[in-house]
């Protein structure tokens, strides 16, 4: 496959947005480019800040993936790959039908601090339009990701009057769409400056206490997280969006006051399939799992980040449990894991 001058310039586009924490974390994020007919789409647990050093956007057929849309992601989407020796070991983004249903030349998928913060708001679809102005904007509705997160998203921009160019997935993350990478990554930004949520300080925390469960470790962070009230009850609620599922098997463990870890665990275990990531104990420290899943911790960086910029008037809609069970099991999401193990181990 010829690599055309705008194929260049996404990638240019993606690794830039790859480096930046406040936008991508991780293996998350993906990016599309249609041009003659082919669906560029990021692959699968790659990172985008690699875009430039490796060849990491599988060609598709635009018409065959539009043709399978009605098939979970995926799997399904062999049949629509265009040959393509160097990226023939790719498997494509798990995203990859959200970037066909939209007809905008570029689309672009982050889990980007600000946009994902007010997804995870009740009012968020109210604060959504109170930032709009220089874009049209529309809010989907929680669905997993994949085909039923792209017919979401074609609904909504069926549904916008005015042609929304920006989408904020409940739960989730941000889908912004333009005609070039380089204009699709100035509106991100600006998206990104409209909606700003300012971090609120953390408390200092008392120095390292003593784990109270083996294979958790004190750390500085989580302890300045448990020192505020409101912030660890809201990371003790619930899951906030998949990549906190997928990478942290879901949201923090709140410590009983006896600090008897392993009955609270052994819950947890019943609720969520696996042990929790990270514990909190209100007022006195917090602590993270001595093995994390390769990856994990710039989700948990992500998922304090987000929990700092709720604003103190507004309050959190947690992903259900049984969404969040559906997303531990999922085989296309442990593949993106496995993925991400990979690239750690290199
Ligand atoms: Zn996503």
């Amino acid at each position: 496959m010829v690599r055309s001058d705008l194929w260049r310039e996404l990638c240019a586009v993606s690794a830039r947005l790859g480096a930046d924490r406040a936008i991508v974390q991780g293996a998350g994020g993906n990016v599309s480019l249609k041009e003659d007919g082919t669906l560029w789409v990021k692959a699968s647990g790659c990172w985008l800040a690699d875009a430039e050093a490796k060849d990491i956007m599988v060609p598709l057929s635009l018409e065959a993936v539009r043709r399978r849309l009605a098939d979970t992601a995926g799997q399904a989407l062999d049949g629509a790959r265009i040959d393509d020796p160097a990226t023939q070991h790719l498997k494509p983004s798990i995203e990859t039908a959200l970037h066909a249903v939209l007809p905008h030349r570029v689309v672009l998928h982050v889990h980007s601090l600000n946009a994902t913060t007010l997804s995870i708001l009740a009012d968020g679809p109210e604060r959504l339009k109170a930032g709009e102005g220089r874009w049209s904007g529309a809010f989907v509705p929680y669905v997993r990701p994949g085909s039923e997160l792209a017919a979401g998203i074609a609904h909504a921009a069926a549904a916008g009057g005015d042609r929304p160019n920006v989408f904020v997935l409940q739960n989730h993350g941000l889908v912004v769409a333009a005609d070039s990478p380089a204009a699709a990554a100035g509106l991100l930004h600006q998206v990104e400056r409209d909606l700003a949520l300012p971090p609120r300080d953390l408390p200092a925390a008392p120095a390292g206490q003593p784990s109270p469960a083996p294979h958790y470790r004190w750390d500085e962070m989580l302890s300045r997280v448990a020192m505020d009230s409101r912030l660890t009850s809201t990371a003790c609620g619930g899951a906030l969006a998949p990549d906190q599922v997928v990478f942290l098997g879901g949201p923090a463990m709140l410590l009983p006051p006896d600090d008897r870890a392993q009955t609270a665990i052994s819950a947890y275990h019943g609720l969520y399939g696996g042990a929790p990531s990270v514990l909190l104990s209100p007022g006195r420290g917090g602590y993270v799992m001595n093995d994390l899943r390769a990856g994990a911790d710039d989700i948990l960086a992500w998922v304090i980040d987000m929990l700092r910029r709720v604003p103190p008037d507004a309050s959190v809609a947690f992903l259900a449990d049984a969404e969040a069970r559906a997303l531990a099991g999922w085989e296309a999401e442990k593949y993106r894991l496995a993925q991400s193990r990979a690239r750690a181990e290199q």
